[in-house]
């Protein structure tokens, strides 16, 4: 069969739309959850054709829902599509879909935040991870308050090569309220650059790829969103554990108007903070004058391998937290006052 007639076979037979099954199943949708539907396939489609060519692809479709996207990405050819739905009153749909696409469909009711999507799929469809990346995907339009944490985990899961990366450089194509999108791929010296850029770009290859207007979804949430494609890097940007990276971008990111050096001396216990930001500074070669937007990814590598000299060289530094000095020191403080109070009465 030629491949255009292949992937006709695959498109699903005439079923409800999803309004229809929305109204079918009574799929009212939860605020509490964070609910938008995409009901419009020319949408859904435009989404599932960022990730790249699906035919005979392995999915992982997080938050589906009605089952929108994932007509979508049945539709583009893929063979095995895993969804991960937490929200009980979805399975039925989902179960109707999977009878349309005999064999295509899994599905798994459940917390995409606790999954174990290296137990998802068989380990015959890894790839070396120098290699191309597999042939399996995460797609998925989750509510913003669930992308932003996973996106996080899913940086540290890069960086250990574990969850969806125990297969090779799983690609993601996810959705983003549109000024976190925004975030993800700003660049350097860009109003937007902030925490989440650098940690975002230091692990992967990071495009915004359109914004979708908020008035799309049912019900219209308060934002636009944003489209976001993920290709994880065949070497990370920086070396060093990913706790030590996130931290100092933290760090560095504390005051982000301010010049970088304030954020960055707070990596260190107040009684040496003024030597050890100097030493940090000069091993990395970083003007402490620039702004925290200013510092580059290469910036950003330097200080990290000098923040993890400095750590190698003097032990607790690298468990430090000066939120946790300032408490104990307001705990203590406290104490003494309550001790002269009691002194005085
Ligand atoms: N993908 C569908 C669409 O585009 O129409 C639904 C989008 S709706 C914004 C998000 C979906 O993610 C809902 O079905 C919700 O129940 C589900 N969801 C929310 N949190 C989740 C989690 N932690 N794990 C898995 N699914 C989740």
């Amino acid at each position: 069969m030629a491949a255009s007639g292949k992937l006709a076979a695959l498109r699903l037979p005439p079923l409800p739309t999803i309004g229809e099954i929305i109204k079918l199943y009574n799929l009212r949708a939860e605020k509490q959850l964070s609910q938008n539907f995409l009901l419009d396939m020319r949408l859904t489609d435009k989404i599932v054709r960022q990730a790249g060519s699906l035919k005979d692809a392995h999915v992982c479709e997080v938050g589906p829902g009605p089952g929108g996207m994932t007509r979508s990405i049945l539709n583009a050819g893929a063979a095995d599509v895993l969804v991960v739905e937490k929200d009980s009153r979805f399975i039925p749909s989902l179960k109707l879909l999977a009878e349309a696409a005999p064999g295509r469909v899994r599905i798994v009711h459940g917390d995409i935040l606790t999954y174990r999507m290296d137990r998802g799929f068989k380990p015959d469809i890894a790839k070396k991870w120098e290699d191309e990346p597999p042939n399996l995907h995460v797609i998925g339009n989750l509510p913003f308050n669930v992308s932003t944490p996973l996106i996080i985990k899913w940086l540290e899961s890069i960086s250990t090569r574990s969850g969806p990366f125990a297969f090779g450089r799983t690609r993601l194509t996810l959705t983003f309220q549109k000024e976190v999108a925004e975030r993800l791929t700003a660049s350097t010296g860009s109003r937007q650059r902030s925490r989440l850029s650098v940690m975002a770009q230091t692990y992967c290859t990071v495009k915004n790829c359109f914004t979708i207007p908020g008035k799309a979804f049912v019900p219209k949430p308060e934002v636009d969103v944003g489209v976001v494609h993920f290709t994880p890097l065949a070497q990370p940007q920086i070396q060093q554990p990913f706790n030590l990276v996130e931290k100092l971008v933290k760090n560095a990111f504390q005051f982000r108007r301010k010049h970088c050096f304030r954020g960055l001396a707070m990596l260190f216990p107040e009684a040496e903070r003024p030597e050890l930001t100097q030493e940090l500074l000069r091993r990395a070669c970083v003007e402490p004058t620039l702004r925290p937007t200013e510092l580059t990814i290469p910036h950003f590598r330097a200080l990290a391998d000098a923040y993890g000299q400095l750590c190698a060289r003097q032990q607790g530094l690298a468990s430090y937290e000066f939120r946790e000095e300032q408490r104990l020191k307001r705990l203590h403080r406290k104490r003494d006052d309550a001790g002269a109070a009691t002194t005085v009465g």
